[in-house]
């Protein structure tokens, strides 16, 4: 607008979107305080170091071309509640996230967003921490983004490596496979991907990926 004054009007709408303050149903004169251990405040501590300066908002690519999309600050203000145990809006919460187009399944997962943040925040972090509370809930819907999600854990888990003819196969349906036909077909020319989705070699050390994955995943999907 003036020099370094920038109109926020945008930022601001996506920030209220997300309810960003703590809902709880609390007694007008309780007896005790809600005590929060210092292991559940240090699940929000991070998020909430945000200043709001927007950085990574307006250098996120899925802001710049889809309006509707949240963007990583706001994903940051809902996990910074999501993680509250005060809070009794979970799941209203995460509706709002998890919905196509404007939540978390746009994110193109670039890191722009953790590389500009003055305050080392991460939100691709955060985003990722809402996706599992999404499938943690039940509440993901069918959709690409999901299926993605669902299909490389265990293509992983099934062969030490990421089948990707059937990534696209399983995640994006028929119209996937012919918007993807030309980068297929070089990534089979270059060894990058199998021919025959059926048949994938599986890794040497298969036993050991598969007990990693076991250990790692935190998500019912
Ligand atoms: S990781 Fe996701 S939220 Fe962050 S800048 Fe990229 S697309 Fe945007
Ligand atoms: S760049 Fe960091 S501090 Fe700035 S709004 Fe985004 S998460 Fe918050």
């Amino acid at each position: 607008m003036k020099d370094l004054i920038i109109d926020k009007d945008d930022f601001w709408v996506m920030h209220d979107k997300v309810k960003p303050f703590l809902i709880s149903d609390v007694e007008e004169h309780p007896e005790h305080e809600h005590i929060v251990t210092p292991s559940e405040a240090e699940e929000l501590l991070e998020a909430d170091y945000c200043i709001q300066c927007g950085a990574c908002h307006y250098s996120c690519p899925v802001t710049e071309i889809n309006e509707q999309f949240i963007g990583p600050a706001a994903f940051v203000k809902a996990y910074r509640f999501e993680a509250d145990v005060r809070d009794d809006a979970h799941i209203e919460r995460l509706d709002v996230v998890n919905e196509e187009i404007q939540g978390v399944w746009d994110c193109v997962k670039c890191m722009e967003c953790a590389e500009v943040c003055p305050k080392d925040i991460n939100p691709i972090e955060k985003i990722t921490k809402l996706h599992n509370m999404i499938f943690d809930e039940g509440i993901a819907k069918n959709n690409i983004a999901t299926r993605h999600a669902v299909y490389f854990k265990d293509s992983i888990a099934k062969h030490g490596q990421l089948n990707e003819a059937g990534l696209v196969i399983y995640s994006e349906k028929g119209y996937g496979m012919y918007k993807h036909l030309k980068v297929g077909m070089k990534m089979i020319a270059k060894g990058k991907a199998h021919i025959n989705p059926l048949i994938v070699p599986k890794s040497e050390k298969l036993d050991e990926i598969a007990k990693l994955v076991k250990i790692s995943s935190t998500s019912k999907f």
